[in-house]
């Protein structure tokens, strides 16, 4: 059911402070910089080997990353789980009596397919699948 760990997305109040620890001293390749209106945040992927980190900025108070920058400060906000056919992998978990945050697929930076998992069905981390359909990478 899962391919592999796409990537982990981590909150930061500033990409501008973060992005030199990634790129100066990890010497990570930065791949772009975009912002997701529908979550309000400006994101930054950088490739770690096969997987990526996705460093998210929120770009209003409204922002699910500002509340929980707010809450629980910086740091490791979720973990993206590379998955084929997202809609049955969301049938599949829902009849295994996972609440989903996302019902059906939504699209995530890259035009990606994504949808969070409920942190309470899984001991407090937030896991989110994550299609990339005709997309590289
Ligand atoms: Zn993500």
């Amino acid at each position: 059911m899962i391919k592999k760990v796409d990537h982990i997305g981590i909150a930061v109040k500033s990409l501008e402070n973060a992005l030199p620890f990634y790129t100066e001293v990890l010497s990570l390749p930065l791949l772009k910089i975009e912002v997701v209106e529908s979550q309000k945040v400006k994101v930054a992927f950088l490739q770690a080997g096969e997987t990526k980190l996705e460093l998210l900025e929120p770009v209003s108070e409204e922002s699910t990353i500002a509340k929980f920058i707010e809450k629980r400060g910086e740091g490791i906000h979720h973990v993206a789980l590379g998955v084929n056919s997202i809609e049955e992998r969301i049938m599949e978990l829902k009849e295994k009596g996972i609440r989903m945050i996302d019902e059906s697929p939504r699209l995530g930076a890259g035009g990606a397919h994504i949808a969070f998992m409920h942190p309470k069905s899984s001991s407090g981390v937030l896991y989110e699948l994550c299609e990339k359909k005709g997309l590289k990478g």
